[in-house]
């Protein structure tokens, strides 16, 4: 090494270790906690194919069930391939809580394409255009005022079994949407609970999932946390916008829909026993 090297070595600021690959490099402009490299092979799902489940490619899961689906669309933030299991699995079993505000980052971008596409739909009259909605969440500017842009009342975090939180000592899903909250001035609220600890879902089909997942959750009954989502309620009515509560909820990833559908029958229910009527999302990090 040349002195002049050496010399600009002790000076310089060292490079910012990546929370992906670990290496000592060039932090990315738009995520400073990962490397360019890492960030340019983010497989982000900018235009979701399937337009009710946000999913990336073809979709039999959503044409194939019938009858009415209790949410009214997911979006995920990136595509879980073998690269982002890898990152996925470093936080969630290895407890890698630095990934936080990461991986919340980034899925504050499936919320700017789901705030973008509902803010066209009510200026639109409600009218889905596909083709209007395909556009890169990167390139989201809306000429929308920040007061006509759509905006969720409340994150709900799929909760995880107490077995599952003494294991991993936090909830992942409610780490995402605090991330969420920060960023987009939201309130979360843990309107449901587990009723039973169910196994793995990983191993299994998804018949097996849709029959596991039924009645697993139920309303939070808890005295102060109906307060607040009576509050949230008073203020949305106060606001003169008469409509139902419009609901996100927040999970790490999205594999058969089973969780998110059956976290939103309980919400569904919930609501109704406050007298309101909701509408009903869900944000993902992932989409399998
Ligand atoms: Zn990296
Ligand atoms: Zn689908």
């Amino acid at each position: 090494m040349s002195w002049v090297k050496q010399a600009r070595s002790l000076v310089a600021p060292a490079l910012p270790q990546c929370l992906f690959c670990g290496r000592q490099a060039r932090s990315s402009p738009d995520m400073p906690g990962i490397c360019l490299s890492c960030y340019s092979r983010i497989p982000w799902i900018r235009r979701p194919r399937c337009q009710t489940c946000g999913r990336h490619v073809g979709c039999p899961d959503c044409s194939r069930s019938r009858g009415p689906v209790p949410i009214r669309c997911n979006r995920s933030a990136v595509a879980y391939t073998r690269e982002m299991r890898e990152i996925l699995g470093q936080y969630k079993y290895r407890g890698n809580e630095r990934l936080t505000p990461l991986l919340g980052q980034m899925l504050d971008k499936a919320y700017a394409l789901l705030q973008k596409e509902q803010s066209d739909r009510q200026r639109t009259g409600g009218t889905l255009q596909t083709h209007f909605f395909c556009k890169p969440i990167m390139a989201l500017k809306s000429n929308l005022s920040r007061s006509n842009l759509w905006q969720a009342d409340l994150l709900v975090p799929v909760p995880v079994s107490t077995v599952r939180l003494l294991e991993r000592g936090f909830n992942q899903a409610e780490q995402l949407a605090e991330v969420l909250c920060r960023r987009r001035d939201l309130l979360q609220l843990p309107l449901l609970v587990r009723t039973r600890h169910t196994a793995k879902q990983s191993f299994k089909s998804r018949s097996e999932r849709l029959a596991d997942m039924k009645h697993a959750f139920t309303g939070n009954m808890d005295a102060a946390v109906l307060h607040r989502l009576r509050e949230q309620l008073d203020a949305t009515a106060f606001r003169g916008q008469q409509r139902p509560l419009r609901i996100i909820i927040i999970d790490d990833i999205y594999t058969t829909g089973s969780t998110i559908r059956a976290c939103a029958d309980a919400l569904h229910s919930l609501c109704e026993s406050m007298g309101c009527t909701a509408e009903i999302y869900s944000l993902t990090w992932a989409r399998s």
